[in-house]
């Protein structure tokens, strides 16, 4: 997809909700545009039981056919691990398994090379970057980080912009356009990001 400073974005999505089939799909295709989709390997299908911020409230996971007709669609398929982890806190073989067996399932369930691994919870580091390749991915997406703003971008790094449900079109248009107002958006995000940690804070004390 070209903005109109000609330049080619991408739209991928987290964790593979199924309101991603339901209503990003219809509306995406209307433009006839394809984006990418993260999926967590261990709730394909089912709810979303990682998620403690949302407390009781849950949201079903993309199912397997569901997964298939978007890739049909000519969608790509991305892992978001296989329990969505912080994996920030884990060993090195953690770290490798979540890697490694997510790409195997994912690879195996949809006969497709899956080339691109999105944390869970956004953040990257170059530790986490090196396993990543080291696995077989081409490149690890994640959040925009201040280091990213000033360019300071290492190979095998795709640093994302979220859109969050209270964004505006303006606010994406800022996004899209990289414009001055870039670093309030950084910001913004990197403020969101820090208070979804307690989602990982909640888990760890489960
Ligand atoms: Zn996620």
């Amino acid at each position: 997809m070209k903005n109109p400073d000609n330049k080619t974005i991408a739209i991928t999505f987290d964790d593979g909700y199924k309101d991603v089939y339901e209503f990003a799909f219809p509306v995406l295709s209307q433009y006839n545009i394809s984006a990418t989709v993260f999926i967590i390997t261990d709730y394909i299908g089912k709810r979303n039981d990682w998620d403690a911020n949302l407390g009781w409230i849950h949201y079903e996971h993309l199912n397997e056919d569901e997964i298939r007709f978007l890739q049909k669609a000519g969608w790509e398929i991305g892992s978001h691990s296989v329990s969505h982890k912080s994996i920030h806190g884990m060993t090195e073989n953690e770290i490798i398994y979540q890697l490694t067996c997510s790409k195997e399932i994912l690879e195996d369930k949809f006969a497709q090379r899956i080339d691109f691994f999105a944390p869970p919870f956004g953040s990257i580091s170059n530790r986490i970057r090196t396993l990543t390749l080291r696995s077989g991915y081409k490149g690890v997406c994640g959040f925009y980080s201040f280091k990213y703003y000033k360019n300071q971008l290492l190979p095998g790094i795709i640093p994302r912009l979220a859109v969050y449900r209270t964004d505006t079109i303006e606010s994406v248009r800022r996004k899209l356009l990289r414009d001055s107002n870039l670093f309030k958006e950084v910001l913004k995000q990197n403020i969101i990001n820090f208070c979804s940690n307690a989602t990982i804070i909640v888990n760890t004390l489960r």
